[in-house]
């Protein structure tokens, strides 16, 4: 008796076999080729990753920052007992620094120190638990300085506006809040986040302020709207706009020690005529405080050369190229 059955295998069983092996082609190729394109794509997204991380480093503190504030203005506000006069309501006149003050404040002295060498000491993002033992330092070395505030609220950061402002320091702007995507989504809300800061200082310390620092420096990459007509703007108000050329690099999220942010503005010192020197007056931003002294000691043991507080007059130095 005959059949059909084929002495190998049958089509069906061949056919199972090309698919296995196709599949097991498949597999083996996958495992190769799928770690390597990963590792590329994820190369590539650490690249971009790093980059973005450097951008968000210096916003990271300023929320870091907000937040210690907020709980810094919580316990200051729970002290107050009830019935006292609340800050809104011992604020609808402005405040007025008193004539002994005013004598004080010694703003004019650009032309004073003509052929000098002239070193500015600015501190960004105040104020906050650190501004009085700034301000301490400084009296010590009898040294004004300018302080690019932001807004807060509360009778204690009050006191530091008005200790600000009272011993002779500029007081500069630095926008109300700092958040890069409030501030900067549109010209409009730019113009109204100054002038809320404007008259919020001028209520609080009677001066009104006109000079200015972009927070990020007028060449940040995080605005979408272009810097030049922020710029535009703030001179339309008078208000003169100041960067740096000389940074403490105190603003990175791990905080440096004294002893380097000391080293990275005096070792710099010698390259300007004129510097304009980038500190942050932040709660986390202890070693700014401890390395004051040395960094102020060391430029008064400079020839020919003198503290100032910024001015609307002093030479901006300013990122922002031309249009
Ligand atoms: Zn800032």
């Amino acid at each position: 008796m005959s059949t059909n059955q084929p002495s190998g295998k049958s089509p069906a069983r061949l056919k199972r076999v090309k698919i296995l092996k196709k599949v097991i082609v498949t597999f083996v190729l996958t495992l190769i080729f799928l770690p390597l394109a990963m590792a590329i794509y994820f190369g590539c997204m650490a690249v971009s990753l790093k980059e973005e991380l450097r951008e968000r480093e210096s916003e990271l503190n300023y929320y870091m920052e907000l937040q210690s504030e907020a709980s810094f203005q919580k316990n200051t506000s729970d002290s107050i007992k009830e019935g006292e006069t609340s800050e809104e309501a011992s604020l609808k006149e402005p405040y007025k620094i008193s004539e002994s003050d005013v004598s004080k404040l010694s703003l004019k002295d650009e032309e004073l120190y003509a052929g000098y060498k002239k070193i500015y000491l600015t501190f960004d993002d105040g104020p906050g638990p650190n501004t009085d033992e700034i301000l301490d330092i400084l009296d010590r070395y009898n040294v004004k300085a300018t302080f690019f505030v932001v807004r807060k609220d509360g009778r204690n950061n009050e006191k530091l506006y008005q200790r600000i402002a009272e011993s002779g320091h500029s007081l500069g702007m630095h926008s109300c809040t700092h958040v890069y995507k409030d501030l900067y989504q549109s010209v409009d809300a730019f113009r109204e986040d100054t002038k809320e800061l404007r008259d919020f200082l001028y209520l609080v310390t009677g001066v009104e302020s006109d000079i200015y620092r972009f927070p990020g420096g007028s060449s940040n990459n995080v605005s979408p709207v272009d810097m030049h007509e922020f710029a535009d703007e703030l001179s339309k108000e008078g208000i003169v706009f100041f960067d740096w050329n000389i940074s403490s690099q105190d603003a990175t999220a791990i905080p440096l020690g004294k002893d380097r942010i000391v080293r990275n503005v005096t070792s710099q010192l010698s390259e300007y005529n004129e510097a304009i020197i980038l500190f942050h007056d932040l709660d986390e931003k202890r070693t700014t405080v401890e390395a004051l002294p040395e960094i102020i000691e060391y430029i008064q043991n400079m020839e020919n050369t003198v503290i100032l507080p910024i001015t609307r007059d002093t030479n901006p130095i300013q990122h922002l190229s031309v249009k």
